[in-house]
């Protein structure tokens, strides 16, 4: 028997009662767990056994699957049906992990982060698009691929210009050394926002201006290191 801290990505229905659940885990990454009975209303497990469902759980390894036999549930994110917006960022989020810890050894940064991402969805009447973009380029750190934003990857040298970012590099080239890279033009404030996003606590995001142009310069880079573009909840978005 564990304990447990786990995040439901997704429910599948299995036999009469019981579900299949994927779930994000706090230290064993990516997990499938079975829920026995937990679609019958009078189940204890029922409210840990939904997608979003943020709990604390014991589990019973049995062969490869772990089975749920009891769940507290810390929360649930309720409010995200309350705004479309918050809820279908917060879907993309569930598949982004989904897929990412199925490819990464993920820690527990990742985890938390992803419940943090996801009550901070659930919370905000607005800001939801810079909260996900936030979060990728967070992902992306925690992953490896963090971009120093504020020194030439040619030179070294400190940005204080406009510069070009480049994705497949990872990072910027200086006004002096942008023939030594590819990449894209931006500005010195379109830098000094991405700096800012990776190191904001996703309660201040709010407070930057992000345009959108950085939104996607974010998304893109992150699908570049992850290898995949094509979530099927971004149509939502
Ligand atoms: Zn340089």
């Amino acid at each position: 028997m564990i304990e447990e801290e786990i995040l439901i990505l997704k429910e599948i229905s299995y036999k009469e009662n019981d579900k299949i659940l994927h779930a994000l885990s706090r230290t064993r990454g990516k997990i499938q767990i079975i829920s026995k009975g937990s679609k019958k209303s009078s189940s204890h497990l029922m409210n840990a056994s939904q997608s979003f469902a943020y709990s604390k759980c014991t589990l019973n390894v049995s062969k490869d699957m772990y089975i749920l036999t009891s769940a507290k549930l810390l929360d649930n994110f309720y409010n995200l049906n309350n705004n479309i917006n918050a809820y279908y960022n917060a879907c993309y989020i569930l598949e982004l992990i989904s897929y990412v810890a199925q490819e990464n050894e993920v820690d527990s940064r990742v985890f938390d982060m992803t419940v943090s991402v996801i009550s901070h969805l659930s919370n905000f009447k607005n800001e939801h698009d810079k909260l996900t973009a936030a979060y990728e380029l967070k992902l992306a750190a925690m992953l490896g691929y963090k971009p120093d934003f504020l020194h030439c990857l040619h030179c070294g040298s400190s940005i204080n210009d406009k510069v070009k970012f480049s994705i497949t590099e990872g990072g910027v080239f200086c006004s002096k050394c942008v023939n030594f890279g590819n990449g894209i033009n931006v500005t010195y404030n379109e830098i000094l926002i991405m700096d800012k996003i990776l190191k904001s606590k996703f309660e201040n995001i709010g407070f930057i201006e992000v345009p959108k142009t950085i939104m996607n310069l974010i998304r893109k880079f992150l699908f570049y290191y992850i290898g995949k573009d094509n979530f099927t909840t971004l149509k939502l978005l």
